[in-house]
């Protein structure tokens, strides 16, 4: 390795501790950038002599990461703060030792990030809108995604075989390995990725009349139960909701495709309570809270049928990384709470109150946080990105 190599990667270490001591957070942007000033192959060294898994998709990266991490077992250096692009894998991988790595990558990152690191798994998790005013269109995403997967022969691309937009973007891959997984929002891909005519849906499979469709055989399958790759497996996690089940399908597929003894992996899976500060029950005051991050109409749609008795808050902000037009509010199906109660909360309360008022939901707008700390039944939190991490830092696991 080079001495610009050496110092580079030093540099990253330095700052992030010295962010971190001063309090300035994970320090990860900063200490990325400034190795990245020094080396702008950077990535492509801290890669060089691991076996690299990405981890792709507009739900679910953060948890599918956390999930095949754990399920590898052992040291395994990952982007567990959520910073998914090359200063936040930069960051990851120069403080950490072990010749494996599982990095969560943001969508449109996607092609230049396999340039760099050549992993020998990428999983595609699913393609929705996400953050209107920011982010790709979605169908442009699927035709980056279609021309790294053709030119990336020697990778092998776990994908999601129910969402058309991933099947049109990894078919023509050499290597592919189809999850047959549970996947509900498809109000993406209601056209045909191929000739823009309507899609047809039914209970099992999707077609057009173009021939195009999901592909007739898969590697991995739930059907009550959980098939990886020929090998009937017993899941039962404790992360709750059938998104966590389609997340896990494809975590132990890609540890399956690695070579990884699948059965301990499966169970170091089922063990998870918590991700990244969700799912498990945190304390507030005297509140119990349990926070389920969800930042676009896909993931509210997911997040939904969760939500169990007690109180439900949600929480909206539009900041730029939530994307600063909250109208992806009316694309919600909030009709499913009809009856209940809901306090609003976040930066766009007003904006949530009057979707919720127009889907017949008795939305209370609370302006005083403090007006909520008092002894209570247990609460659900669902909040989008910003208004998720201010959740996390003024709450503590239990
Ligand atoms: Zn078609």
């Amino acid at each position: 390795m080079t001495w610009r190599y050496k110092v580079a990667r030093g540099a990253v270490i330095f700052v992030n501790r010295l962010a971190r001591r001063i309090g300035r957070g994970s320090g990860t942007v900063i200490g990325g950038r400034v190795g990245l000033a020094i080396s702008g192959n950077l990535l492509t060294d801290l890669t060089r002599d691991r076996t690299v898994v990405l981890v792709s998709g507009t739900n679910g990266k953060t948890t599918t990461t956390a999930m095949i991490t754990a399920g590898w077992g052992g040291n395994v250096a990952t982007n567990a703060t959520g910073s998914n692009m090359v200063q936040g894998h930069v960051a990851a991988l120069a403080d950490s030792l072990g010749n494996r790595a599982v990095l969560e990558v943001d969508e449109s990152w996607l092609p230049e990030t396999i340039v760099a690191t050549r992993p020998s798994v990428v999983t595609l998790l699913n393609l929705s809108r996400d953050q209107l005013d920011r982010a790709s269109e979605v169908r442009h995403l699927a035709e980056l995604w279609r021309e790294a997967v053709k030119n990336s022969p020697e990778v092998t691309f776990v994908a999601n075989a129910n969402d058309p937009l991933v099947v049109y973007a990894t078919r023509d891959g050499a290597r592919v390995v189809w999850c047959d997984v549970p996947t509900p929002w498809r109000l993406d891909a209601a056209s045909c990725p191929r000739c823009a005519q309507s899609l047809r849906f039914s209970q099992t499979s999707w077609e057009c009349e173009c021939g195009f469709a999901k592909p007739s055989t898969v590697d991995t399958f739930t059907d009550g139960g959980l098939t990886v790759r020929g090998h009937p497996l017993s899941l039962d996690l404790a992360l709750p909701g059938e998104f966590n089940v389609a997340n896990a399908a494809v975590a132990l597929t890609a540890l399956s495709v690695l070579g990884a003894d699948v059965p301990s992996a499966l169970a170091r899976l089922n063990g998870l309570t918590s991700v990244a500060g969700r799912y498990a029950i945190r304390k507030w005051g005297p509140r119990d809270l349990r926070l389920i991050l969800a930042k676009n109409p896909a993931g509210f749609s997911a997040a939904l049928p969760l939500i169990g008795a007690g109180e439900l808050w949600i929480a909206i902000n539009a900041r730029v990384a939530d994307g600063r037009d909250p109208s992806w509010l009316y694309d919600v199906p909030f009709e499913q709470l009809t009856g209940r109660k809901v306090i609003c909360l976040g930066e766009r309360r007003l904006d949530l109150a009057t979707r919720l008022f127009y889907a017949g939901v008795d939305a209370t707008v609370v302006d005083e946080l403090d007006s909520l700390a008092v002894p209570g039944a247990p609460v659900t939190v669902v909040a989008n990105y910003t208004a998720f991490e201010q959740w996390r830092q003024r709450t503590v696991e239990c």
